[in-house]
């Protein structure tokens, strides 16, 4: 019988197959970055058309991003002609409904037209984290920012031929190729690339720069790995020994977990800006990195790129290659359905952890501490009315959002708590194994399943989508169980207990202690911040402001809330070490807490009636073997 995703891998080829017996027309795509320097970036196509109204799209529904975060608010001087950019103007008129579709009556006897427009790289409406990709000395370029396509079709079955214009001194790196080469070679400052599909041009950015460097990366690793820096300065692209050592041994660490690849060959393609916006987006054959640093013999810095190259680099099998279906959607107008991201970022997010650990970003402790953040994030009261599952199901309502009463609503839970359930997973695949699989098999099964009629399990790139049930089935393959009760358990459940049911299997427990975790406690020294969600129940940041009130604590109670700025505890002047000498005088005598506080322009008074003492949730060692550090986090 066909699963599901072996049917939809049949209609993919087949779908390829049939555009090369139509032999459609390519769309040409050119994109003028000489004016990146300020930040505008000029593009033309010419859109092969048939007489009549034809629609074009700007992409809104963005692979990698769970919500519509299209700025098309950013798409500028709207020109379209009749067959060349010389030709006569031909009007356009927006959708009512959908403000990403352009609508062109097409004279008759005109079967091309072309199109100018200008994309503004500042801030969007939409967009909820980062703004700026261009600087006077780097790029980096996301073809779903620049791209119009027909509506009409699947963007896998329309051809593109993309053309880049540099600024002089600058080249390029990309996992696209042009005609003149297969290797991955640095390109510009003009470049045209090998038609591919739409769909294959938006999953290929281009960073781009007047300091460029390649590095290539675990030489004895099949397909060709290839590290590509785009720096403002010369300098920064001498690298650090150590950071290459990492990246090697991501690469052949990542092999040795999933066998097979979907790339024929793979970009890590970094833009080195302090003034661009820090973001990072994931891709089959590459992904982009915009770092302010590679230096990772800064703490800061390697926690970052340390995570960041680690996990976008895992999302080439999970996410892109193995994509939930209701985000395997046909173009980029069709709402995505995000309630598997759980799988998508969680596995990712658990995946890309222990990469990081493995390839020796992070050490043991390091990765422990931030297994406890995971926890910590989805420790919140709003975990009481609001499941795992939910948090998925509205994903694309859940990023960016406002920090006040944040512990009510939740946020992208998907990530940390799609950690532990995979920790939890990956524990209960070696108990049930007695110690001889593990989720590393799970990941080889299902992110590179044996090609039909193949030893290997490479194959080149393209989407096999999945269901929940493909899931559960894969596990039982690897260790048979009630699955799907496990996930349907976890991600239903509305206390943090059952999220983390089994992860006490670790060695590890997660309780509360008096003593806050090392790493949280630099972290809360730092920004002088006042941590008391598991006590009185609220956060203030260095001024006194309070952050966020958890609801139903001490402070909830008192009439606290986010805003509210504290000028004096026990009727002394506010300080951190103030408010914690209170909360312990408290534990031992029968006095309230008294907070006085400015809301608006008028003081106020708060009595908490707390006598529980500091309290910080954190993970400890229980006296099970330590499973993470002596297995899961060792390298292979
Ligand atoms: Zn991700």
């Amino acid at each position: 019988m066909y699963s599901y995703a072996f049917r939809a891998v049949v209609l993919l080829l087949c779908s390829t197959a049939c555009v090369i017996a139509q032999k459609p027309r390519a769309i040409q795509i050119r994109v003028d970055l000489t004016d990146a320097p300020r930040r505008l970036i000029h593009v033309s196509e010419v859109l092969p058309v048939h007489a009549g109204v034809n629609t074009f799209s700007y992409p809104e529904w963005i692979p990698g991003q769970e919500l519509p975060a299209g700025a098309i608010d950013n798409l500028t001087g709207l020109v379209f002609y009749a067959g060349t950019l010389e030709g006569a103007v031909v009007p356009w008129r927006r959708d009512l409904v959908d403000p990403f579709a352009f609508h062109v009556q097409v004279p008759e006897g005109v079967n091309t037209l072309a199109v100018s427009f200008d994309i503004l790289d500042v801030k969007s409406r939409a967009q909820t984290t980062t703004t700026k990709h261009t600087s006077s000395h780097v790029a980096m370029l996301e073809f779903s920012d620049v791209v119009l396509y027909p509506s009409d079709t699947p963007v896998r079955e329309i051809p593109i031929t993309a053309s880049i214009h540099l600024p002089a001194d600058w080249r390029a790196a990309t996992a696209l190729r042009t005609s003149a080469t297969d290797a991955s070679t640095l390109v510009g400052p003009d470049a045209t690339f090998k038609t591919v599909s739409v769909e294959q041009l938006v999953d290929s950015p281009i960073v781009a720069g007047d300091h460029c460097r390649q590095y290539p990366l675990a030489p004895d690793v099949k397909p060709v790995h290839t590290l590509d820096v785009c720096a403002e300065k010369a300098a920064d692209l001498e690298l650090k020994p150590e950071f290459l050592a990492h990246m090697n041994a991501l690469v052949r660490q990542s092999t040795k977990i999933f066998v097979g690849h979907h790339f024929e060959h793979y970009d890590f393609l970094v833009a080195d800006s302090k003034h661009l916006d820090g973001d990072a987006e994931e891709h089959t054959q590459s992904a982009d990195y915009i770092v302010n640093s590679l230096d990772v013999s800064d703490e800061n810095t390697a926690s970052f790129v340390g995570y960041l190259l680690p996990h976008e680099f895992t999302h080439s099998w999970c996410g892109k290659y193995r994509r939930p279906a209701g985000e395997a959607t046909p173009d980029y107008h069709t709402p995505m359905q995000n309630d598997l991201i759980w799988v998508y970022e969680g596995f990712t997010q658990y995946l890309g952890d222990v990469l990081t650990t493995r390839a020796g970003f992070q050490t043991d402790p390091e990765t422990v501490d931030q297994l406890n953040y995971a926890i910590y994030q989805i420790d919140r009261p709003g975990r009481r009315w609001r499941s795992v599952q939910d948090t998925s199901d509205a994903a694309a309502i859940l990023r960016g959002n406002s920090r006040p009463w944040s512990n009510w609503r939740l946020s992208q839970d998907y990530y940390p708590a799609g950690a532990i359930m995979w920790l939890d997973a990956d524990l209960k695949i070696r108990e049930l194994s007695h110690g001889t699989k593990s989720l590393d098999d799970f990941a080889t099964l299902f992110f590179a399943p044996p090609a039909k009629g193949s030893a290997s399990r490479d194959t080149g790139p393209g989407v096999l989508p999945f269901t929940f049930d493909d899931v559960v089935k894969a596990l039982n393959t690897v260790a048979p169980y009630d699955w799907k009760k496990f996930w349907e358990t976890r991600l239903n459940a509305l206390s943090v207990q059952t999220v983390i049911a089994g992860i006490d299997a670790s060695g590890y427990d997660y309780v509360e202690s008096d003593k806050m975790p090392a790493d949280e406690a630099k972290f809360i020294a730092t920004g002088q911040l006042a941590e008391m969600y598991h006590s009185l129940g609220f956060l203030a940041v260095k001024d006194g402001t309070v952050a966020d009130v958890w609801m139903g604590s001490p402070a909830y109670v008192s009439g606290l809330g986010p805003g509210d700025k504290l000028t004096a505890v026990d009727g002394k002047p506010y300080t951190v070490d103030a408010l914690v000498a209170a909360v312990r005088e408290a534990k031992t005598g029968t006095a309230s807490i008294t907070l006085t506080a400015v809301r608006e322009d008028e003081t106020k008074t708060f009595v908490i009636a707390y006598h529980g003492g500091e309290k910080y949730a954190t993970l400890v060692r229980n006296g099970k073997p330590d499973v993470l550090t002596t297995g899961i986090l060792q390298a292979r």
